[in-house]
């Protein structure tokens, strides 16, 4: 359930869009003072905030303001005056909707839906393209552990999938043998490190054209290797 908070100042108000939002499956905290609700939003966690503008001590303003320079989480602003609207856009606050008073109730629900579907949207498809790294015809699909090399799947055991997920996530950094073992054995440098080459050569067979000439990992000499982008 996806959790909202209203921060207005006129308590009526502030109860019935609460209501609507209830009644619409939300849950949903009020806060009356700018000042606790701007802290609220910076210490718990909401997945939509409903900000007031004109509100005593801290306004909407400021705590739109100081909220977007922290948290990615959707603003919607709410105006008494239609003139704010044009303060809105030209602050740049990064707020992610407003609405002007009087609204409907209704209206004020559909754009908190709208809003939080986009969003969830957004984090999804953002979620999704960091588990998977392309380079250079070589794909990793992270979440289901799966290597694809020019469009065509290639087995690989589970240290050999870490070992070359890592390489990649660090593209042109060289790594010693030993802190490679470290990251992915997880044992101390002590171990053997001959391990490291080992699976450097397994791996090197399953993406490489030609193994005597890798285009993909490449071996520093005296120092380790490097995945090239
Ligand atoms: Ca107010």
């Amino acid at each position: 359930m996806s959790k909202i908070l209203i921060v207005e100042d006129e308590e009526a108000i502030a109860e019935l869009e609460k209501d609507y939002l209830e009644l619409s499956g939300f849950e949903v905290d009020v806060e009356n003072s700018g000042r606790v609700g701007l802290d609220r939003a910076l210490g718990e966690e909401f997945d939509l905030i409903i900000l007031d503008l004109m509100l005593p001590e801290v306004d909407g303003f400021e705590i739109c303001k100081t909220v977007r320079e922290k948290k990615d989480i959707p603003i919607l602003l709410v105006s008494a005056k239609k003139d704010d609207i044009d303060k809105i856009r030209g602050l740049g606050l990064g707020a992610d909707d407003y609405i002007t008073k009087p609204f409907s109730p209704s209206e004020l629900v559909a754009r908190v839906k709208a809003n939080l579907t986009r969003y969830q949207r957004l984090t999804s498809s953002e979620k999704s393209k960091n588990d998977i790294i392309e380079i250079r015809g070589i794909k990793i699909d992270k979440t289901a552990r799966r290597v694809y090399v020019d469009g065509e799947e290639r087995a690989f055991t589970t240290k050999e999938f870490d070992l070359l997920t890592f390489l990649a996530e660090h593209p042109n950094h060289v790594f010693k043998k030993e802190e490679l073992f470290r990251q992915i054995w997880d044992m101390d440098a002590l171990g053997d490190i001959a391990t490291v080459t080992v699976h450097i050569k397994k791996i090197r067979e399953k993406i490489e054209v030609n193994t005597s000439q890798p285009q993909h990992i490449e071996t520093i000499w005296g120092v380790g290797y490097r995945f090239k982008v």
